[in-house]
């Protein structure tokens, strides 16, 4: 070994010790100097809840329909809800009306599952058709849109007859599907007129396909739509449309 090399061998602990010192207390500075900033928020702390699974609903959510029973529903025409309650599910008995829940809600995130007849008959908007109303006013469509030719702004997942869906993202007939919706409910003056709109998100089977989408007013078939005032907190509606769809699965949490 010449002497070069004999001395770089021996000063190489040092190097590494030097080195290293540098590191963690350029570290420490770094750190201390986040903590410092204003930028970091350390409350208030979000509250830890369950998430559940595809299944269940999260622990902090309002169960609406766990399969077992329609105690949180009633027909919109007052009194008991008319529909068909069998294997954990509820379906629309044609002509029974439409249901809705006994409680109200406002802005919220609402998970709902529902499935159109395994049986195709008819077409268009008689296929498989129902519908969610948020505030009994509201309606995100439900209908077999699987290879099933309509107007698009009336297909499943559209806010009907004010904004097509981003994608067509449905399920074969008889196939279980999920709706996830992100609603803010509007806003009223004390005069009657709206002052802010309502505005929706949905995803469909784990697909976003109404963005942010500001509702126009209250559903309607073949007028324009416009904002009639109502409560903060009104029910959700399910629709019937005379197909004999499905639910299950239904849970809301307010936000
Ligand atoms: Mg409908």
């Amino acid at each position: 070994m010449n002497k070069k090399n004999f001395i770089l061998k021996r000063l190489k602990p040092a190097f590494l010790f030097i080195g290293t010192s540098i590191f963690l207390f350029s570290s420490t500075c770094i750190g201390q100097e986040n903590k410092s900033k204003s930028t970091a928020i350390w409350e208030p702390v979000p509250v830890v809840i369950n998430p559940g699974n595809a299944t269940t609903a999260p622990s902090d959510a309002i169960v609406l329909m766990n399969g077992t029973n329609m105690n949180e529903w009633e027909s919109t025409k007052g009194g008991k809800a008319k529909w068909k309650l069998e294997n954990g599910e509820m379906t629309v008995v044609k002509k029974s009306g439409s249901i809705r829940t006994k409680r109200s809600f406002g802005d919220c995130q609402l998970h709902v599952e529902w499935r159109s007849p395994a049986i195709v008959k008819d077409d268009s908007q008689d296929r498989g058709n129902s519908g969610i109303f948020l505030q009994e006013r509201y309606e995100v469509q439900v209908l077999d849109s699987y290879d099933n030719k309509t107007y698009v702004n009336g297909q499943a997942g559209s806010i009907y007859k004010q904004y097509i869906p981003l994608v067509n993202a449905c399920r074969r007939p008889g196939e279980w599907q999920a709706y996830d919706i992100i609603y803010k409910a509007p806003v009223f003056k004390d005069n009657g007129e709206m002052d802010k709109p309502a505005y929706i998100t949905v995803i469909q089977n784990g697909v976003l396909i109404q963005n942010h989408v500001e509702i126009l007013g209250n559903t309607a078939h073949s007028s324009a739509p416009s904002y009639k005032k109502h409560g903060t907190k009104e029910p959700i509606s399910l629709q019937d449309h005379g197909s004999p769809v499905s639910y299950r699965n239904i849970w809301i949490r307010e936000l």
